[in-house]
């Protein structure tokens, strides 16, 4: 185990390293509120924290550490002479998982270490392999997908409150233009959450979904109008299907399409064509979405194949997300598939539902 110390007193920092060395941890101990949370950034297994340190204190401390990104969950105890509870309460809020007060014995340090790590970490190694897990089913890191569209909607209003006497009309605009498409990313992922925990509701008990129809060619122009305005992207969309009826419901096949389109936007630059045809072929009905965007790389290409169904591992192996995800859903629930290949001449990327018609 690697143990972070930071205590001024030169003594109880000396007896600490030394005894926790003793017992085969690996210890940096450190004077001061700064060089430990220069320490922190190399990620310690534990982290001993005295409030009382002169210039930062360990509040101000643990504040700092747990807003750099590698350390927001690293246990983190204080070790005080002080054990209120207001103390507590306030070391608590700012994140820390303990406290050890002053003074103790040898035996009880150790003990209260040892008791503490055997708590924090399976708890720790928990979590990530819950995130573990996760990220494995929908092929994306949940804490990106999920904070990058706030990032815009917080930095944006940052900026405006820094500079709100002095900000021109103009800049004004722009930045409720940032804050307003942020929000809108954050609520179609809100949207496409709920939906990704139906979908999969709905793959347990199939009896429950029996009866749904929607007429494919409206969901398709329907999701692609969605994702282009979303995109400012409306003059880059070529919409063509003909008419059918397919075994979905309406909002379903719509919320698909539209993430898919959405990711062919994201993968093209403004000015490249993302069309959509949509063709009945006897009991099936093929919709193709291409861009002229970047495509995948050569050895993605050859991981993938032709028209090869998504499972779970190649879905995680390409990374591609929520989106993708509930697209493969929604048209397995439709008795078909979904499916992605290079696009023609290998330029950009063709993603193909592949539906049963009513
Ligand atoms: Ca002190």
């Amino acid at each position: 185990m690697t143990i972070l110390i930071i205590e001024d007193d030169i003594n109880i920092r000396e007896i600490l390293h030394y005894l926790l060395e003793l017992n085969g941890h690996t210890v940096t101990a450190v004077g001061d509120g700064p060089a430990g949370i220069a320490q922190a950034q190399n990620s310690p297994d534990l982290i001993l924290c005295d409030i009382g340190l002169p210039g930062l204190d360990g509040y101000e401390v643990i504040t700092a550490i747990r807003k750099l990104p590698q350390c927001s969950e690293i246990p983190f105890i204080f070790l005080t002479a002080r054990a209120e509870r207001s103390d507590q309460r306030r070391g608590m809020a700012l994140g820390a998982d303990d406290y050890i007060t002053k003074p103790f014995t040898e035996k009880e340090l150790i003990d209260a270490i040892e008791a503490r790590l055997r708590r924090l970490i399976p708890m720790r190694e928990k979590i990530d392999q819950l995130t573990n897990e996760r990220h494995a089913e929908i092929g994306a890191n949940w804490s990106h997908e999920l904070l990058t569209p706030l990032n815009s909607v917080m930095g944006g209003l940052d900026l405006i409150e820094q500079d709100v006497e002095t900000i021109s009309r103009d800049e004004l605009k722009e930045l409720l233009q940032l804050i307003r498409d942020g929000a809108n990313r954050q609520h179609d992922l809100s949207q496409q959450l709920v939906l990704y925990f139906e979908l999969q509701r709905i793959k347990e008990t199939p009896s429950s979904y029996a009866g749904h129809t929607c007429s494919v060619d409206k969901a398709v122009e329907a999701g692609a109008a969605h994702a282009a305005e979303a995109e400012h992207r409306t003059n880059d969309l070529t919409v063509s299907c003909a008419p059918a009826e397919v075994r979905l419901n309406e909002a379903h096949l719509t919320a698909a399409i539209a993430a898919v389109v959405s990711n062919a936007f994201r993968f093209s630059k403004p000015g490249q064509q993302v069309t959509i045809r949509g063709l009945q072929n006897a009991d099936r009905y093929i919709v193709d979405i291409v861009d002229k965007g970047i495509g995948m790389t050569a050895e993605q290409l050859n991981s993938i194949g032709s028209f090869k169904q998504f499972g779970r591992n190649k879905m995680e192996q390409q990374g591609l997300g929520l989106g993708l995800t509930i697209a493969r859903f929604v048209a397995e629930i439709g008795g078909g598939q979904f499916a992605l290949q290079a696009g023609p001449n290998r330029v950009g990327l063709q993603a193909r539902f592949d539906l049963l018609v009513v």
